[in-house]
């Protein structure tokens, strides 16, 4: 039985040759007895490749070690990333802050503390049986293999933190190839969980990033036959290529949440959970509210409601000096669009407003003002703590306004009413992954609602929020007439 896997392995080995093919799909595809032939070669680099053969061979090796491992292992690796997120997070949340220089450094600490704390571990994974005259078919869920992970500039290595547990609870590893600009921080937080992992479990490369990310990099990623999946965290250019791909993507994609206030919502709450949900780190969240419709009749309540509870208005003048800034057109013909300037992407309400103009308290959480549907505030996710606030006939326009702007991305839309049938209306005309009422975007994600959390959620490929089971494939285990002990003997 050996040698004949040993034949196939080495014709396989062969094959691949000639293909150009690599060695460490072999160890993957053809090498389920047996541990990697390159082991402990990776030992020690604790993560960090800037080639991609290599790193996908370090990931394929440890995914052979965690795969002879016990869940129990698997909770404890978690543990450290847990521990290293939590207890690190100052120390991190600022180097981040420093390196990408987008986002509020209060935020960027309470994000890695929270990821650390709440994402999905191994309790999510379960199992599914069915019993019956037949017997019993015991469903598990196991691993992919290698995951290539793309990440956003956004949350950097917070969405390394999020991917990494619930891909490791899933018994996965994974190869991130992170932002450019946030490159740094990845490589020290996954330096830090590895060397930790390494050092108690004895396991090294479970997490892999490449230290020098490019798109050719990301491209060797989604082309490598050693990577088994891939998940992507990003806007519509990479949430393109990697459903291009021909691999099996979890793609978490871009938004624009839209928001309806309506006559019956409660308005001061409306305001805080608008001001809350759209200045949480500058507006760099994909759930964050980025336009508001408004029906006329409570539109002026609306708008002292959001200044009364500390936004700042800026008036029509002023708006229009921002809009010149902070929003510039890309691409040529049927493909010039507007999108956000990089300049002004992430950055404080107090900026935005002097480059319209007006001085404002360096601690203002958000700037806010009245625009028409054609201001191209409305439909660009801009990523600033700038919202648009549109003035709608009722609450049929406010939707349809809603829906046009969110682009069928299906991502997230928020509603302020007490009235059930303006929400279930909305909820159906949306279409969205989350549909949030009542509250600040971020309480879709367990954080002052029900629920657990990701900062990968996925959109077009309809996975929703990610867990561990998302990163597994389904495996069926029958036994034909035995071991269901219920009835007679
Ligand atoms: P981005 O699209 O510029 O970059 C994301 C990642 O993709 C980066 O690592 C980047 O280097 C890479 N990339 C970009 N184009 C690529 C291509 N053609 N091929 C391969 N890789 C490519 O986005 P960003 O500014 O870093 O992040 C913000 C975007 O991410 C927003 O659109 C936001 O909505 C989205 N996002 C979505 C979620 C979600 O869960 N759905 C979470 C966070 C951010």
């Amino acid at each position: 039985m050996q040698a004949t896997e040993a034949l196939v392995r080495d014709v396989v080995q062969q094959v691949l040759k000639q293909m150009g093919g690599d060695a460490a799909a072999v160890s993957t595809s053809a090498g389920a007895s047996g541990s990697a032939t390159s082991s402990a070669s990776y030992k020690g680099r604790y993560g960090i490749f800037t080639d991609v053969d290599e790193a996908v061979a370090a990931a394929t090796e440890a995914f052979e070690e965690l795969s002879s491992r016990t869940i129990e292992d698997r909770e404890r690796i978690i543990g450290h990333i847990r521990r290293i997120s939590i207890d690190q997070c100052v120390e991190l949340g600022t180097m981040e802050m420093e390196e990408t220089k987008i986002g509020r450094l209060e935020h960027k600490i309470e994000k890695l503390m929270t990821l650390g704390k709440k994402t999905p571990g191994v309790e999510f994974m379960k199992s599914e049986v069915f019993s019956g005259d037949h017997g019993l078919a015991v469903i598990e869920h196991a691993p992919f293999g290698v995951i290539g992970a793309i990440t956003p500039v956004t949350h950097s290595l917070p969405t390394i933190t999020g991917n990494a547990v619930s891909m490791i609870a899933g018994g996965n590893t994974l190869v991130v190839n992170p932002h450019p600009s946030g490159k740094r921080v990845a490589a020290e937080g996954v330096k830090r969980f590895n060397k930790a992992i390494l050092e108690d479990v004895g396991i090294d490369n479970l997490i892999c990033v490449i230290s020098e990310p490019t798109l050719e990099s990301a491209d060797a990623i989604f082309s490598h036959r050693g990577v088994k999946m891939i998940c992507v965290t990003g806007g519509p250019a990479v949430a393109r290529a990697a459903l291009n791909s021909g691999k099996r993507a979890v793609v978490a994609g871009p938004g624009n949440p839209p928001v309806v206030v309506d006559e019956t919502a409660d308005i001061d709450r409306a305001a805080r959970a608008i001001i809350q949900g759209a200045s949480y780190d500058n507006n760099l969240l994909c759930i964050a509210e980025k336009e508001v419709f408004v029906v006329d009749a409570v539109f002026d309540q609306m708008m002292a409601a959001m200044e009364r509870n500390g936004a700042v208005r800026l008036n029509s003048q002023e708006i229009a000096r921002l809009t010149e800034v902070a929003i510039a057109t890309v691409g040529e013909g049927a493909d010039r669009h507007d999108v956000a300037a990089k300049d002004f992407i992430g950055q404080d309400a107090a900026v935005l407003a002097r480059a319209a103009g007006r001085e404002i308290p360096a601690d203002t959480l958000l700037v806010f003002g009245e625009t028409d549907e054609s201001n191209p505030f409305v439909p660009v996710e801009q990523m600033m703590p700038f919202v648009p606030f549109v003035r709608c006939r009722d609450v049929d326009q406010a939707i349809a306004l809603a829906q046009k702007h969110e682009h069928g991305f299906r991502h997230t839309a928020i509603i302020h009413s007490h009235d059930v049938r303006n929400m279930t209306k909305m909820g159906r005309v949306m279409d969205t992954t989350l549909f949030v009422k009542n509250g600040p975007c971020m309480s879709s994600l367990g954080l002052g609602g029900e629920g657990y959390l990701s900062f990968s959620i996925a959109t077009p490929t309809g996975e929703g929020v990610t867990t561990p089971l998302t990163f597994t494939r389904e495996r069926r285990c029958s036994l034909i007439d035995d071991l269901r002990i219920l009835g007679k003997a």
